[in-house]
């Protein structure tokens, strides 16, 4: 019974049931970011473009189980020769449409075409606030060129009179980027920007790097760095969304939420539950978890070149994943109730624990 509830849910059409569909479009990019799980894997890595075949026939098909469709991976999304026509699709069947680009390709041709496909949001990635740290970690980046970029963008949404793409920066918190957050919400404010995220990095590839996590190694000026970023934000009228200067205890349910708030598929029609598990594993051998290598052993879902994805929504894996996240985010739950453990490949996610 409640298998066939599920069945015709999943196949029921004008219902989204995953809030966003993550597509990565592309695994190539232009840049070497020292904390980039792509740079440190280095020649092993698959360079891969999403087929427009499989796009077009695999994926397209099943939008209306998403509420958006963001279309980004690891890799720079505006490097696949036929980004602009994905997007244009899934506008065309009523999707919300987003992506993060190091905005290396978004000339004034682009620029005016998202507009006129009223992109609803476009974020740029900083690791800094100066040209000098942003590029330290970003390596082959130009600062100056991004925040041009940027500043085109929203010429360009004033010049159309459009409200779409807002603008986004998502700011990736690192040890010596920290002090520089509340000016680059400044900097922000300054380029027109409408939306500020700051997150941490969360799949880490190599030890060395750990160093770099702040919540690992938490220094006492993170929190105000945090504030007053947070009050720059607010005076500029910026809406500003941070993960917690610190790790938690286990949660209950981590932010992705598989197959409720995201349904990944990589460049090569791989489904998986969300970004941790979307790491090539021919060029990932191990993450680091709290001090320790653990072996990398992504959970794969299915794959586009043999199966729907209705079909792959409804395998043993995909209900399994759902039930035990349900469970756990199950708002009755009472003190003393018995909470269904986190799958193993979950509990040395940092996801996991509130960051
Ligand atoms: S805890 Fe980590 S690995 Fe598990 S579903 Fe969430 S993000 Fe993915």
């Amino acid at each position: 019974m409640l298998k066939d509830i599920w069945n015709k849910l999943m196949t029921r059409s004008n219902q989204a049931t995953i809030k966003a569909l993550q597509l990565e479009v592309s695994s190539l990019c232009q840049l070497s970011c020292i904390y980039c799980p792509r740079t440190v894997a280095g020649d092993s890595w698959p360079n891969r473009i999403l087929d427009w075949n499989i796009y077009e026939t695999r994926i397209a098909p099943h939008f209306n189980l998403f509420e958006t469709v963001f279309l980004q991976g690891w890799g720079e999304p505006l490097t696949n020769p036929r980004f602009w026509d994905m997007a244009e699709l899934a506008k065309t069947r009523g999707r919300k449409v987003g992506f993060t680009t190091n905005g290396i390709l978004l000339d004034a041709e682009a620029a005016e075409r998202a507009c006129r496909l009223g992109i609803d949001v476009i974020t740029f990635t900083f690791a800094g606030a100066t040209p000098e740290t942003h590029q330290y970690y970003r390596a082959g980046a130009d600062y100056t060129e991004l925040k041009d970029t940027i500043r085109l963008l929203a010429e360009t949404k004033n010049r159309l009179e459009v409200a779409k793409p807002g603008i986004g920066i998502t700011y990736t918190m690192m040890r010596n980027n920290m002090h520089e957050l509340p000016e680059a919400v400044r900097v922000a404010a300054a380029l027109g920007v409408n939306q500020m995220t700051c997150g941490h990095l969360d799949c880490i590839p190599e030890k060395s790097l750990e160093a770099q996590v702040t919540f690992l190694f938490p220094s006492r000026g993170d929190k105000e760095c945090l504030i007053d970023a947070a009050v720059e934000a607010r005076s500029s009228d910026i809406t500003f969304d941070a993960e917690p200067p610190f790790m938690s205890g286990e949660i209950l349910v981590c932010e992705p939420h598989p197959m409720r708030v995201t349904l990944f598929i990589r460049a090569d029609g791989t489904v998986v539950p969300c970004h941790a598990m979307a790491l090539p594993p021919e060029a990932v051998k191990n993450l680091y978890f709290k001090g320790k290598p653990q072996k990398y052993e992504p959970f794969i879902l299915g794959k586009l070149t043999e199966q729907e994805i209705p079909e792959i929504l409804r395998s043993t894996a995909c209900r399994n994943l759902q039930q035990v996240f349900g469970a756990r985010a199950d708002l009755n739950l009472s003190v003393g109730d018995k909470i269904p453990g986190a799958p193993a490949f979950c509990a040395r996610c940092y996801k996991l624990y509130g960051v």
